[in-house]
């Protein structure tokens, strides 16, 4: 794999895990610019957000899994009910704060609303145009943001 172009500037960014989201923009574009002219941080940067997403995914999983074993329990009524669905609740608060930890501490969030965003703006650019012009002007400078 290729190195980084500025092994300094690629150190701030790994400590800060590639997320520049944070930044103001007159100190963002500096950031930018390293991002564009350098392959090895815009791989890590790609691969964090990617294990970010995963995070989620994996917490959402397995918030679910344990809410249904709580409807598993629930229904069946087996012996010691009580102590299998207060497991099972425990174990859906910690996913869903483990959910919300990452979702804080991540830009994963900004990751998604990007990615819906560029959705929009595909089926937007596909709309016929008298359907297009009919779209409140606000709705429009959100999707196209021009
Ligand atoms: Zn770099």
């Amino acid at each position: 794999m290729s190195e980084c172009v500025d092994p300094i500037v690629g150190k701030i960014l790994a400590g800060w895990r590639y997320d520049i989201s944070g930044l103001a923009p007159e100190m963002r574009e500096d950031y930018e610019d390293h991002f564009d002219g350098c392959a090895h941080c815009r791989y890590r940067q790609r691969l964090h957000r990617n294990i970010d997403l995963a995070l989620i995914a994996l917490a959402s999983l397995s918030a679910a899994v344990f809410l249904l074993a709580f409807g598993v329990i629930l229904h069946l009524n087996p012996r010691h009910a009580f102590w299998l669905e207060l497991a099972a609740l425990v174990g859906f608060a910690l996913s869903a704060l483990i959910w919300l930890g990452v979702a804080v501490a991540t830009p994963a969030p900004m990751a998604v609303v990007d990615a819906a965003k560029l959705g929009a703006r595909r089926v937007h650019d596909r709309l016929p145009a008298e359907i297009r012009d009919r779209l409140p002007e606000e709705l429009r400078l959100k999707i196209t943001g021009s």
